[in-house]
């Protein structure tokens, strides 16, 4: 594979600082201006915001919050389920979607996972629902959509919710069996995200947000977000202090202009990826599903299941100056704080062989083709290709 002779390196698994640069006169702005303004809670800018987010996501409601926790547990919130009801989770899934259910007491189901998608097996779904299952939620791991369609007809055939965890594929699209075209996040009851500064669509600081298509969810959702308060001074519901910053507002309504364009570049990575990378050994690129698209928050190749052999992957391109990430080492039936739950290693297979397979390359909008050639070749190498 050639390399070009001027040094690719560095490479950065993430690069804010290059990807916010071009635009640092707009983002100064927006600061000054929110200063200048000293509106700092439920200012303007949260609202148009939110507006702006919306219009993009097909016109959906959407209620901002503190973080992309927060919106999990507010989600829950809004369905008032019965402490003890079921909830199932992807097994392979970042910690948030469990945690959220259980600081409820609500009983998180984990359901195993598709060895390509990493995304929720429908037929796990449907194997792990029972009289208490309250809800499902869907998570949209590292960019591209959980079988939407199926999880939809599942939920409803049973008469549960389908929530959507979309902190990472914020803008991907499924197509439906009936061609229609359903905006991640939009499908659910309730979908949720979170602005944390590495996601897609990332701010300074925390942020997360809610989605829906109902208006009545919405200004519940809006009501839980800030104290469960109809009007001030006035609580109808038992809430949370979960609002997102106008300053965050404000810089993520900016950032929000270039989401499409960051995403076009990521896919071009991934594109660049998947054609270097299809005839080298040992390795599997990620699987596309052809009902959605993928926003690549992550580009998650697996390796063989053998002892070492993802770490000697790792220290392989660590040494040729490549970093790269494992996300998630454990799944979270495994995680001390859920042992309460009483699973065993062996019941979820496919997320405990992700686990420890799946490993993430470096891919974020300012990557460069020389980069992505460089991450190649230096996986070919150790491929002995
Ligand atoms: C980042 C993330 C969250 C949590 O978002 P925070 O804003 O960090 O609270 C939840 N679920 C998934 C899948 C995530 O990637």
């Amino acid at each position: 594979m050639p390399v070009s002779s001027a040094s690719p390196l560095p490479i950065q698994l993430l690069d804010l600082a290059g990807q916010h640069a071009p635009l640092q006169a707009e983002l100064d702005a927006a600061v000054r201006h929110t200063l200048h303004e000293a509106a700092f809670i439920q200012g303007p800018a949260v609202a148009t915001f939110a507006q702006e987010l919306g219009a993009y996501l097909g016109q959906a409601h959407v209620v901002p919050c503190a973080n992309g926790t927060d919106a999990l547990q507010l989600a829950l919130m809004s369905l008032r389920l019965p402490a003890g009801t079921e909830v199932i989770v992807p097994a392979f899934t970042y910690v948030a979607t469990l945690e959220a259910a259980a600081v409820l007491g609500l009983q998180p189901v984990p359901a195993d996972v598709l060895p390509g998608t990493f995304n929720l097996d429908p037929a796990a779904v449907e194997a792990a629902l029972t009289s208490r299952t309250g809800a499902i939620v869907a998570v949209h791991l590292f960019g591209q959509c959980a079988d939407l369609e199926a999880l939809r007809t599942l939920a409803d055939r049973r008469g549960v919710a389908l929530l959507e965890d979309n902190a990472q594929a914020i803008g991907a699209q499924f197509t439906t069996s009936r061609g229609e075209t359903w905006w991640a996040g939009t499908v659910g009851e309730v979908g949720t995200t979170s602005f944390f500064p590495s996601k897609n669509l990332g701010g300074f600081g925390d942020g997360g947000a809610l989605f829906t298509r109902d208006a009545a969810r919405a200004a519940t959702l809006r009501q839980l977000a800030n104290h469960g308060q109809t009007r001030k001074y006035y609580h109808e519901h038992i809430g949370l202090n979960s609002r997102l910053d106008t300053l965050q507002a404000a810089l993520l309504q900016v950032k929000l202009r270039y989401l499409p364009a960051w995403t076009q570049a990521r896919q071009q990575v991934a594109a660049q990826y998947d054609a270097a990378l299809a005839a080298v050994h040992g390795l599997t690129v990620p699987e596309r599903d052809p009902r959605s698209t993928h926003v690549f928050h992550q580009y998650t190749i697996t390796v063989a299941d053998e002892p070492g052999c993802r770490e000697a992957l790792q220290q392989h391109l660590a040494a040729h100056g490549v970093p790269s990430a494992v996300y998630y080492p454990m799944p979270v039936h495994a995680q001390p704080a859920y042992a309460y739950l009483g699973y065993r290693a062996g019941q979820f297979p496919v997320a405990e062989r992700l686990c420890r397979t799946v490993l993430s390359l470096p891919i974020h909008p300012t990557l460069t083709a020389e980069q992505v050639s460089y991450v190649a070749a230096t996986l070919a190498a150790w491929a002995g290709v």
